[in-house]
């Protein structure tokens, strides 16, 4: 009888509190004909959330200030972006599997297309598919060129991670990707320093071995034969140079997880010593699946402290200017919450990076709706979830600096400040 009562008591002592940080990407938006999307959405559970939780709004980098996806997902994981961002090329790399190296530089890539006279075609190679862009880089990946190896990995259609390590590399070198109409630019230093001269070298080699190596490519040959753009030039954007940087772990004391689609979000995630999982499913657009995700979130939290849950698709109808699309994965995203809810095994931070309004169909630094709910959270008077009602709610207006120390609060991972 004793051992029974204790058992359970043992138990609940060493409990760890977890925490799953859901964020809808571009959330928050403007009110058309009165009414914003998250506040025409039928959300029973998200509005229950709303109800039970304590709510507020969120400025991710500041008032006034536009998040990328980027900064915003770092500063929410408690690293600003003003002292930790180091560019979109090593996020995406990390988001495509690489494991980078201190050191190295890395670049977001797209195949594209140029004929004899180097003017480009198309920034998209015609539209290439996964499967024969994933093969023509095979041909480019591993190469040195000048002492350096090029790491070439494709992702999503045309689209493709490019790092260069080798010792002394900079990051202060300027893109091949014209980033419109136009000729392929050639690779400049962007600084005086003999690092960035180097480096900006190095890769205009590599363009030229990687445009040979291309063109010749038998799969090349055949869509030109079918009279498709070819895959033949890397262009090249977003440099940046990786460095390691103190992790969750190392910082806060948490271990977490990622749990996305989209490659960003892993990378930023890996980034600060996360783990990014592969769900089957998620597949960071509008068709992903979002059970499949919250039952990875689940599982993950069985050892995890904590787990990032991203959802891409709200930003993405945002981007369209697609209010009823938006509206609707809200409701997809009711069903994903009220799953969480009832399994109940971690606190819920339900919010977005930014907003992206339909009406803009961008992004906005309109502060973004955010809600607490787990078992000790205050409550306050708001009832439902949406830009309106978070503004009267007990959070008040906070930063996106705010959301990570307010999460490890809630993991007991807060440390008293003075005594
Ligand atoms: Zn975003």
């Amino acid at each position: 009888m004793f051992i029974f009562l204790l058992l359970p008591l043992a138990e609940m002592v060493h409990r760890m509190e977890k925490a799953i940080l859901f964020i809808c990407d571009g959330l928050g938006d403007l009110p058309v004909k009165g009414r914003t999307p998250l506040e025409a959405a039928r959300k029973k559970n998200i509005d229950r959330l709303a109800k039970e939780g304590i709510n507020g709004m969120m400025s991710t980098l500041g008032e006034g200030i536009i998040p990328g996806s980027d900064t915003g997902h770092l500063q929410l994981l408690g690293y600003s972006p003003r002292e930790f961002y180091p560019g979109r090329g090593p996020l995406e790399a990390l988001g495509a599997g690489i494991d980078l190296e201190h050191g190295d530089v890395a670049f977001r890539c797209n195949f594209g297309s140029v004929d004899a006279k180097g003017k480009l075609l198309d920034r998209r190679a015609g539209r290439i598919s996964t499967a024969e862009a994933a093969e023509i880089g095979k041909a480019l990946d591993g190469m040195m060129v000048d002492g350096v190896l090029v790491i070439f990995r494709p992702t999503v259609e045309h689209r493709a991670s490019v790092v260069f390590r080798g010792r002394g590399l900079c990051a202060a070198i300027s893109d091949t990707d014209p980033h419109g109409e136009g000729e392929v630019l050639a690779c400049k230093p962007k600084d005086g320093s003999p690092e960035a001269r180097r480096t900006a070298e190095i890769v205009n080699k590599f363009m030229k071995i990687a445009h040979e190596k291309m063109s010749a490519h038998h799969l090349n040959l055949k869509r030109m034969k079918e009279r498709k753009l070819p895959a033949n030039v890397a262009l090249l954007r977003g440099t940046g140079m990786f460095h390691k940087i103190p992790g969750l772990n190392e910082r806060f004391g948490i271990a977490g997880t990622c749990i996305a689609g989209g490659a960003l979000y892993k990378g930023v995630c890996r980034y600060v010593g996360m783990d990014a999982q592969n769900v089957k499913g998620a597949t960071g657009t509008k068709d992903t699946d979002l059970d499949a995700k919250v039952n990875a979130a689940i599982a993950a939290l069985k050892t995890k402290d904590f787990v990032l849950l991203h959802v891409k698709a709200t930003d993405n109808f945002g981007h369209d200017g697609d209010f009823e699309g938006k509206r609707k994965m809200i409701e997809k995203i009711d069903a994903a919450v009220g799953k969480l809810m009832k399994w109940g095994g971690a606190y819920i931070v339900l919010t977005g990076d930014h907003s992206t309004p339909v009406l803009l169909k961008g992004h906005s630094a309109d502060p973004v709706p955010i809600c607490i709910w787990g078992k000790n959270v205050r409550t306050d008077d708001v009832k439902k979830f949406g830009e309106r009602a978070c503004a009267h709610g007990g959070l008040g207006h906070i930063l996106g600096s705010d959301v990570m120390p307010v999460i490890l609060g809630l993991l007991l991972k807060a440390k008293m400040y003075g005594s």
